[in-house]
C-alpha cells in the first residue's frame, strides 16, 4: 500500500540514478574567472570552487608574506596543480594586482575573455597610528584599494563590450566599523567599498554586477590573532559559495556588502535617523544643534531610513528648503 511504500529510499534511488543528481548547481561553464591572491587562504578556496564549478580560472598571486613581503611562484602554481587534478581549467598570473593589466592579460591570453572577477589579494601592516609610516599607509593602499582598481579598470572595457560581468570586491568588517591598530587597513577598505557601489551603478546597464563582501577566515592572516579552534570553524570554504553565487549570471544583486563567515551571511546597510530640520529662514546657531541633539542621533523614533542611494540621501536635505518658519 501507499503507508508501505519506502518513499524516502525511492527518492535516493531516484537520485543515484540520475546522471546530474543537482540539476539546479550553479554552473560557470565558458565563464572565464580571475581570483585574485588565490595562492591562500580564502582567494584559494575561490578558486578551488570556481574551477570546480566549470569555470576556467586564473589563479594570480603574488607569493608574499602577510606583510607583503618577498615574493614566490609556487602558492598560485599549486592551487593551479590542485584545480587541473580535479579536472578543471586554471593557469597562474604571478604579477601583483598593482599590475591589473597584465593580470587580465594573462585571462585574455590563455582563455580569449574575462567574465568575473575576484578581487582578494590583501597584506596587512598593522601599527597603532602614532607608530604607522607612510611605508605602512601606502603599501596598504597599494595592494588593497589601488590593486582593485587596476584589475578591474584592466577588464573594464572587456565587460563593457561584452555586456557583461560579475565583480566581487573584498572589504573587511574593519572597513565598515574601523579597529584599533589598522588606520592603514580600514581605510583601504573602507575605499573598496565606495568604489564597488560606484562601479555598480556605471556597470548596471551593461549587465556588470558588482557586489563587496566582508569575510571573516581562519587564513595564515589570521592565524596570527586567532585561536586555533576559531581558525578551524571559520574555513574559507564557508565564504567561497557567495562569491561564486555573487559571480553567476542568475545573480541580479548588485552594490551589495554582505558579511560572511562560519557558514553564516548577511547583508549590511546603512541607515539615517529621521533628522532634524530647522527653518532656513532663521539664523542656524551651533546651540540649535545641541538643544536637539538626542533627536538627530535617534535611530529609534520610528523615523529612520535607509537611503540606498546619493539622491535618496539628498531627498531629505531637499525637502528642508521648504522649512519656513512663521514666526520670523
Ligand atoms: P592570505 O594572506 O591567506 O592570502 C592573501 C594572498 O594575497 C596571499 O597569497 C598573498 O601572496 C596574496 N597577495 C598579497 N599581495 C599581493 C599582490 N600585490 N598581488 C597579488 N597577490 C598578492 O589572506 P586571507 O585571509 O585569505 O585574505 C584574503 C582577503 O580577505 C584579503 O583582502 C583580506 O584583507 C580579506 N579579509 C580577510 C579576513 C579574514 O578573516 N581572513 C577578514 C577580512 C578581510
Amino acid at each position: 500500500s501507499i503507508m508501505d511504500t519506502d518513499w524516502v529510499g525511492l527518492l535516493d534511488e531516484a537520485k543515484s540514478l540520475d546522471s546530474n543528481p543537482n540539476p539546479t548547481e550553479l554552473r560557470f561553464d565558458g565563464k572565464v574567472a580571475i581570483v585574485t591572491g588565490a595562492g591562500n587562504g580564502l582567494g584559494r578556496a575561490h578558486a578551488l570552487l570556481f574551477g570546480k564549478l566549470g569555470a576556467s580560472v586564473v589563479v594570480n598571486d603574488l607569493g608574499t608574506g602577510t606583510k607583503g613581503e618577498g615574493g614566490e611562484a609556487s602558492p598560485a602554481d599549486k592551487v593551479v596543480e590542485e584545480i587541473k587534478a580535479a579536472g578543471g581549467k586554471a593557469v597562474a598570473s604571478h604579477d601583483s594586482v598593482e599590475d591589473g593589466d597584465k593580470v587580465v592579460q594573462t585571462a585574455l591570453d590563455a582563455f580569449g575573455r574575462v567574465d568575473i572577477i575576484v578581487n582578494n589579494a590583501g597584506i596587512l601592516r598593522d601599527k597603532s597610528f602614532t607608530r604607522m609610516t607612510d611605508n605602512d599607509w601606502d603599501l596598504v593602499q597599494r595592494v588593497h584599494l589601488r590593486g582593485t582598481y587596476k584589475v578591474a579598470k584592466a577588464a573594464w572595457p572587456h565587460m563593457l563590450k561584452q555586456k557583461y560581468g560579475r565583480i566581487i570586491n573584498t572589504t573587511s568588517a574593519v572597513g565598515l566599523y574601523g579597529n584599533f591598530g589598522q588606520a592603514n587597513y580600514s581605510a583601504a577598505k573602507a575605499g573598496i567599498v565606495a568604489f564597488s557601489n560606484t562601479l555598480a551603478l556605471e556597470g548596471a546597464r551593461a549587465n556588470i554586477v558588482v557586489n563587496t563582501i566582508a569575510p571573516n577566515a581562519g587564513t595564515r592572516m589570521t592565524a596570527t590573532v586567532m585561536p586555533p579552534e576559531m581558525v578551524e570553524a571559520l574555513k574559507p570554504d564557508y565564504v567561497a559559495p557567495l562569491v561564486a553565487f555573487l559571480g553567476h549570471e542568475s545573480n541580479a544583486e548588485t552594490g551589495g556588502v554582505f558579511e560572511v563567515g562560519s557558514g553564516w551571511t548577511a547583508k549590511v546597510r546603512w541607515q539615517r535617523t529621521g533628522g532634524v530640520g530647522f527653518p532656513v529662514n532663521k539664523p542656524l546657531l551651533p546651540e540649535h544643534i545641541a538643544a536637539k541633539w538626542a533627536d538627530i542621533i535617534n535611530f529609534d523614533d520610528g523615523r529612520a531610513t535607509y537611503p540606498t542611494s546619493t539622491q535618496d540621501s539628498f531627498s531629505a536635505v531637499q525637502a528642508n528648503f521648504d522649512n519656513v518658519a512663521s514666526d520670523v
